[in-house]
């Protein structure tokens, strides 16, 4: 029996046609509005919100299979509610976003973006004692706020860097602190004690907005702010106004609240390195999102449990 399934466009080239198998696929361009009709699966983008009208539309749907591990566009309250599976992308990206903040912390800390275009411009006079000094790692404190799988990850990179880490996170991170030698310290305390501020929470209610003008502020002076989480954990323009005041030293996000639109006074801000959400730009974690997105929907069209639900 083939199943009509609704899957992303964009990963035609990333899945592995064997897996495609029984699936009477509709392939939906992001460019195009969620249809109507009898498909038992979907498999969207992170761009694709999933809510109630979506849900209502396709009456048969038995999963929403997300290409991401965050799950912020789907409405799993109301696909919970009727009967509609949700998975995600877990563990198969940790390493690619981890090793992208780590990109970020250290184009911030040293300065990398400056360095490009000043040799691009042809302005370069040379060697100069003080020319484009960045923070150096060693003996510094990196706060993670999020220590799920990326945030420990970016965590466990940290003690050959010479930094201390903290983190502030709802349950003890036990086997991380022996690790890392981390400690677990509240919001206030890792703003206020933290040279790098690093975000890994989901975008939640709780989280949402969560580092505005006055958490901004409780950051130490010339401390760097990294974004690999959502967009819409920061207030865009309080980030933009601390930078401009020199109150924060630098900024490293790879997402944004309303992408692809980035608030123009941030775009304008000094001491930036932004970056196109590229966190799990990798080709073999690209590939490996796509492969668990379709198992998932194999699976659950199989009448199995799905490998990786997002709630149970
Ligand atoms: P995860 O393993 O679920 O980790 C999230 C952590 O956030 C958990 O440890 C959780 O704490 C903590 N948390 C949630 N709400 C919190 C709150 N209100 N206060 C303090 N801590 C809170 O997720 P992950 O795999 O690390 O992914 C993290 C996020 O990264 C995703 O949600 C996604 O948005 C983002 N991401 C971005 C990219 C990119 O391309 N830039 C790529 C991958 C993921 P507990 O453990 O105590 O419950």
């Amino acid at each position: 029996m083939t199943h009509r399934v609704l899957i992303a466009d964009e990963i035609k080239n990333l899945v592995e046609p064997a897996q495609l198998a029984d699936l009477d696929i509709t392939w939906l361009p992001v460019s195009e509005p969620t249809p109507k009709g009898d498909w038992v699966a979907i498999v969207p983008l992170l761009t694709r919100w999933v809510g109630g009208t979506e849900l209502k539309h396709l009456p048969n749907l038995r999963i929403v299979a997300n290409v991401a591990v965050g799950y912020n566009n789907v409405d799993v309250v109301a696909a919970e509610m009727r009967g509609v599976m949700v998975t995600n992308t877990p563990d198969v990206l940790t390493d690619a976003t981890a090793d992208l903040t780590w990109a970020l912390i250290l184009a911030t800390a040293r300065r990398l973006v400056e360095g490009i275009d000043l040799v691009r411009s042809g302005k370069w006079t040379g060697w100069h004692p003080e020319q484009l000094l960045g923070m150096e790692l060693r003996g510094r404190v990196l706060g993670l706020f999020g220590a799920g799988r990326i945030g420990q990850a970016v965590g466990r990179r940290a003690p050959p860097f010479g930094l201390r880490v903290l983190y502030a996170a709802r349950t003890p991170k036990l086997e991380f602190e022996r690790e890392t030698g981390a400690r677990r310290v509240d919001m206030s305390q890792l703003l206020a004690e933290s040279d790098i501020v690093s975000l890994h929470v989901p975008s939640t209610p709780e989280t949402k907005g969560i580092i505005n003008g006055e958490a901004l502020a409780r950051m130490k002076r010339g401390a760097i702010l990294i974004n690999t989480s959502r967009g819409d954990l920061v207030r865009e323009e309080a980030l933009a106004k601390a930078l401009e005041r020199g109150h924060l030293g630098a900024a490293g996000l790879d997402v944004y609240t309303d992408e692809p639109t980035i608030h123009p006074r941030l775009r304008a801000a000094p001491r930036t390195v932004l970056l196109p959400h590229i966190g799990s730009a990798t080709e073999e974690t690209r590939r490996k999102m796509a492969a668990i997105a379709v198992s998932n929907v194999q699976a659950v069209l199989s009448g199995k449990p799905p490998l990786t639900p997002v709630y149970s």
